[in-house]
């Protein structure tokens, strides 16, 4: 586990924002937020879409930075909350997916010693794979 740079607090900010700005605090329609940076540097967000099958946060923020045209994650993370304090860890499924489309994609997590980050693959092992 690594300690988080300037970056990443960039980062954790960015889904603190996307919380506090659109937190549903009546139906609990959008509770979570996350952002994602790419390799190039750029910031996407997003927060939960509700429904039986509804979407993560991840899956939103990585979903924007790809409908962008990005291809290319060095980290991502998620809050949940009013005030975005609380780090959640990724779910199963998104850590399939970051398996997925960023083995290498570095997950800021909440630790007993405070924030750290660790690669996507070792949230996952031995991960399901289509090769
Ligand atoms: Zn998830």
């Amino acid at each position: 586990m690594q300690e988080l740079d300037k970056k990443d607090c960039e980062l954790l900010n960015a889904a603190r924002a996307a919380i506090i700005k659109n937190y549903d605090g009546e139906k609990f329609m959008h509770t979570v937020g996350a952002a994602v940076r790419c390799a190039d540097g750029k910031i996407f967000t997003g927060v939960n879409v509700y429904s039986v099958h509804g979407a993560c946060a991840e899956q939103v923020a990585l979903g924007a930075a790809i409908t962008n045209g990005e291809r290319d994650f060095a980290a991502v993370v998620a809050v949940r909350g009013s005030d975005g304090e609380e780090i959640l860890p990724p779910c199963g499924n998104c850590r399939q997916m970051l398996c997925d489309y960023a083995q290498d994609c570095m997950v800021i997590l909440g630790t007993a010693q405070g924030p750290r980050k660790v690669p996507a693959r070792e949230l996952l092992p031995f991960a399901y794979t289509v090769e």
